[in-house]
């Protein structure tokens, strides 16, 4: 589904990705763990064609697919979808009327009201937010975890396949966090479709039981395990981390 291999990126003249290598297959959880300034948001940047962030070499194949040589717009009709670390506010325009001009672009047909908001109703019940979610502005005046669950009302609608989550999980209170991680399951159980998974905690992993935690250093995946990874990156640290696991290889 998604192939990275080899990405050198760069911001202002800085390598910040070097030789960064990622295959996540159909039907896959992938979690992304790593120090800040790591470039785990980089990714997710270039991923959904970012013009801030330069690909210095490397290539990106998505559905077979050239990504890189294709913008934004068509990117997300590929459904690609990224869950921004700080989901940006857009003052004066409604959830509603914005999602359903999305569902018009993407399937070319135009969406009978009644059912779309049949439609937007079940999902705030699912994400049990308030029904006034629906003609609130974009993130408008909402608190850092309305923002969160906000775009995961987007990601029902809109459906897609292949899904960046950049620290949805952060600023979160643990009620609320709980409602994110099961919507996320009942979202992979229910459509065919894969999740990177950018997070500096467990909570939401123990839920969605990824098939491979990688762990990212200065631009690069540096160790990839199972879940047992991201355990250990959460009790120890990861430089902690690192030296237990250096102690177990010269054992
Ligand atoms: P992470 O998400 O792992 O915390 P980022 O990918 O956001 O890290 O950032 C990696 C490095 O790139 C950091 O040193 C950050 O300051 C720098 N960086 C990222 N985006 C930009 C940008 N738009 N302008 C300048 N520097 C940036
Ligand atoms: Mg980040």
């Amino acid at each position: 589904m998604l192939e990275i291999k080899n990405l050198t990126v760069s911001v202002l003249n800085k390598i910040i990705l070097k030789d960064f290598n990622l295959i996540i297959n159909e039907n896959e959880i992938h979690a992304l763990m790593g120090l800040n300034g790591s470039g785990k948001s980089t990714i997710c940047k270039v991923l959904m064609g970012d013009p801030n962030y330069k690909v210095e070499s490397g290539y990106i194949y998505y559905k077979g697919k050239n990504l890189l040589e294709l913008d934004t717009t068509y990117r997300a009709r590929m459904g690609l979808y990224l869950v921004n670390q700080t989901p940006l506010e857009i003052e004066g325009v409604k959830n509603s009327e914005m999602l359903r001009l999305a569902l018009e672009a993407q399937t070319g047909k135009s969406v009978n009201i009644f059912e779309f908001s049949k439609l937007m109703n079940n999902i705030c019940e699912k994400i049990k937010v308030d029904k006034s979610f629906i003609h609130r502005g974009i993130n408008e005046n909402m608190s850092g975890g309305e923002r969160k669950k906000n775009e995961l009302m987007h990601l029902w609608v809109l459906e897609p396949d292949l899904i960046l989550l950049d620290e949805i999980d952060s600023g979160v209170d643990i009620d609320n966090l709980n409602t994110i991680s099961e919507s996320l399951k009942e979202y992979f159980d229910t459509h065919s479709c894969s999740f990177l998974i950018i997070t500096h905690h467990t909570n939401i992993l123990k839920k969605l039981n990824p098939n491979y935690v990688h762990i990212i250093d200065n631009g690069k995946i540096i160790e990839t395990g199972d879940y047992s990874l991201a355990e250990t990156i959460e009790n120890n640290g990861f430089n902690r981390a690192n030296k237990v696991r250096k102690n177990l290889n010269h054992e």
